[in-house]
């Protein structure tokens, strides 16, 4: 998508660590007119699947996931990061290893909000070892619920996650893809 590729050479910046800071327009301070975009193109490439539910992941995905919904008009549901007690066995749980933290949290989901009923279209803003996503493939085959699509705004190229992703026969778009960063440079791969 070339909007979001001139945005993130444009404003984003090349962190140690692999990190592509992008805290200007998509995950801190929030373009709301590209993130409409954004919303625009998943629903052009995945409106055909019947997709009732947006799926994402606090804090990041929430933005993208409303924006998203709105073309699809569907509800968004995410995963929490936060301990929740599962007294009464009323959430699914899945542990995530963090990228940008480097340690191990779970996350949950209240089983209400998720059912073999669902054709879910699961959305995040990055795409790098694929930890957080298989969080939510977890969750969703713990309710029973179809992964109709993946949507990921910017995905890490030189990062296994995508290319893991693809593999195992998920319908995944990234808008941006990065195979390289070194040196500060960005090279993104190209796409119809
Ligand atoms: P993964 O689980 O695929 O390794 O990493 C994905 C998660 O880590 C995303 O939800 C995102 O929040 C975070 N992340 C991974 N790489 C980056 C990055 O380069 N920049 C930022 N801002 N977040 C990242």
């Amino acid at each position: 998508m070339k909007l979001l590729e001139d945005k993130i050479r444009e404003l984003g910046q090349v962190r140690p660590g692999d990190v592509l800071k992008v805290d200007c327009f998509l995950n801190h301070q929030i373009d709301v007119a590209l993130l409409d975009e954004i919303g625009a193109e998943f629903h052009r490439i995945f409106k055909d699947e019947n997709i009732n539910k947006i799926l994402t992941i606090e804090a990041s995905g929430i933005a993208i996931a409303c924006m998203t919904a709105r073309h699809f008009e569907v509800p968004v549901v995410f995963a929490k990061k936060a301990q929740s007690k599962n007294i009464d066995g009323d959430v699914f749980t899945s542990k995530v290893h963090s990228y940008t933290y480097g340690r191990d949290y779970d996350i949950t989901l209240a089983k209400k909000f998720l059912s073999p009923a669902d054709r879910v279209l699961i959305v995040d803003d990055f795409l790098a070892n694929g930890k957080a996503m298989r969080g939510l493939l977890d969750v969703c085959q713990q309710a029973g619920a179809t992964v109709a699509g993946i949507g990921i705004c910017i995905e890490k190229g030189f990062q296994p996650g995508g290319a893991d992703l693809r593999k195992a026969g998920y319908k995944l778009a990234s808008l941006a893809i990065v195979d390289s960063m070194e040196n500060g440079v960005l090279q993104f791969r190209p796409q119809d």
